[in-house]
């Protein structure tokens, strides 16, 4: 295995605490040179079952039996775990991703952060006591739905698996966990370290392997009491029919054509990093990626002018340069982003990044593409392009930048930059997002935010306090006592 920071066997799988050969492998692609680095595990709906089984079994052992703090202290342990070996992360995760150090470096620390998180509010999730009829106590518990399955993407593998799996474990639920096929090496890593971190045996379980095989039988399996899923529209729609066969509750994370509007009075200086860093980070592979910039008419040129001389400093290599991008995922994401880009109308692309010219040929690489031209109804300026590409458009006063903006069939994340103070609070209700910012942009924002989206966003919450209550189920208890 050609990185050096690998301390395992990726052909392995996690069932019940023993990491055991797959039957069968996936090879393993580094995207910044396009050569194999060594072969993935791909495990079978057999596999899935004992997971499952595992998962089950954890939740009447040792796993379902462990206090709350406990929990906790095994989160933190973990934690600690990650930031001790944060460096190791980042370099597995930007030779598997593909996305510079830099970035994989702080979803290293993004990682540790959600077990940091989780570790303090595992024992912090309470119930209440309701007023009732006379004679009668009536109080709320949380409660873990037994068995989750986390079906996540590898465009922020570190963050998803942290967020999805660190709630889920500290509501004490036993996860089975399905990582993307092109990129599953640091949930890997993380399970080995959450097993030396003192996690029983069976309360995480991972089966590496395909969508279509692992991914199906996870998210129809009878022993599953949750799904969470993070991933495009298309497979979002499968996870969430298959899990209405045994009324299981599903959170979706899908994508997104989230603009930032940027008013005449706004502070540009400040503003201009954001808007160009949320469209370019990790090459645009970002359900939370700000694809639309909407400016007021009379600010359009210089907002254009000033993104294109960001966007002509921009260079892109592969992930160990740190460069300001890397390549993308795979050969089949630049094609998708290449026939996107091709779409553009003559005269519309404004500025253009670098890719290095000593890339290797057989990289993925697209060079960054400001687009300044594409109407609102233009597929460009509708459709998640996942790539490095932001089409800026104008609008000539508050009502047609709120329609442009709520116009697409996504709402996941906006952004509204003005100095207005009465129209950020106007438009912060108006936009239709899972989240809006305020003279700033998070693409998702820190561990503590609530995150998910309206419409074909998805639904659900995670992140924050609010993924502990989606990982868990209210029950009430009304009891007479005269
Ligand atoms: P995808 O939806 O195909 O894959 C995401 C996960 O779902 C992977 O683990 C995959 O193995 C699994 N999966 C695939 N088919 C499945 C099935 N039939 N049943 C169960 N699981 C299945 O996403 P992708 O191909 O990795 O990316 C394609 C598009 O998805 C992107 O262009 C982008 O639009 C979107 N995307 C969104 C996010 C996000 O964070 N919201 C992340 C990655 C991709």
């Amino acid at each position: 295995m050609p990185i050096d920071r690998l301390w395992f066997d990726p052909s392995e799988l996690l069932i019940g605490g023993v990491w055991r050969p797959a039957p069968a492998a996936l090879p393993i692609e580094d995207p910044s040179t396009g050569s194999e680095i060594g072969l993935l595990g791909r495990g079978t709906a057999a596999d899935i079952d004992e997971a499952v089984a595992a998962a089950g079994a954890a939740r009447q052992g040792d796993w379902g039996r462990m206090t709350a703090a406990e929990r906790g202290r095994i989160l933190a342990r973990i934690g600690q775990m990650v930031l001790a070996r944060a460096d190791d992360f980042a370099v597995i995760e930007a030779t598997d991703v593909g996305k510079p150090l830099t970035q994989a470096k702080a979803d290293a620390l993004a990682l540790a952060r959600y077990m940091e998180f989780y570790a303090g509010a595992a024992d912090k999730v309470m119930g209440d006591t309701i007023p009732y009829l006379d004679g009668y106590t009536v109080y709320t518990l949380r409660e873990p739905h037994g068995v989750t399955g986390h079906i996540v993407p590898w465009n922020y593998p570190m963050q998803i698996v942290g967020r999805s799996v660190g709630a889920a474990l500290a509501m004490g639920n036993a996860c089975v966990l399905k990582p993307a096929e092109e990129a599953s090496l640091t949930a890997l890593a993380f399970a080995r370290i959450a097993a030396e971190a003192g996690l029983p045996p069976g309360a995480l379980n991972v089966v590496t392997g395909l969508g279509e095989e692992a991914g199906a039988a996870l998210s129809s399996h009878p022993g599953v009491h949750h799904l969470s899923f993070t991933g495009s529209v298309a497979v979002g729609r499968l996870i969430q029919t298959s899990a209405a066969a045994h009324i299981v509750p599903v959170t979706l994370e899908l994508g997104g054509k989230s603009p930032q509007v940027v008013f005449a009075d706004a502070d540009l200086d400040t503003a201009l990093p954001f808007l160009v860093n949320a469209g370019i980070q990790n090459a645009g592979q970002t359900c939370s990626a700000s694809s639309r910039i909407l400016v007021e008419q009379s600010r359009y040129d210089d907002v254009v002018s000033r993104m294109a001389e960001r966007y002509a400093a921009l260079r892109v290599g592969p992930a160990l340069l740190d460069l300001d991008l890397g390549p993308l995922i795979s050969a089949r994401q630049k094609e998708i982003v290449e026939g996107f880009l091709a779409m553009a109308p003559e005269g519309a692309v404004a500025a253009r990044g670098t890719v290095l010219a000593d890339a290797p040929k057989g990289g993925h690489y697209v060079a960054p593409t400001l687009l300044a031209g594409p109407g609102p109804d233009h597929p460009l300026a509708q459709d998640e392009i996942f790539g490095p590409a932001q089409v800026v458009i104008p609008f000539e006063d508050e009502e047609e930048a709120v329609a442009i903006a709520n116009g697409t069939p996504y709402g996941l994340v906006a952004s509204v930059w003005t100095e207005n103070g009465a129209r950020q609070m106007r438009l912060a209700k108006r936009l239709r997002a899972g989240q809006v910012f305020l003279n700033n942009y998070g693409a998702g924002g820190g561990v503590e935010l609530p995150f998910g989206g309206v419409g074909k966003s998805g639904h659900g919450r995670e992140k924050g306090f609010e993924a502990l209550y989606g990982f868990s189920v209210l029950k009430t208890v009304a009891a007479r006592h005269g």
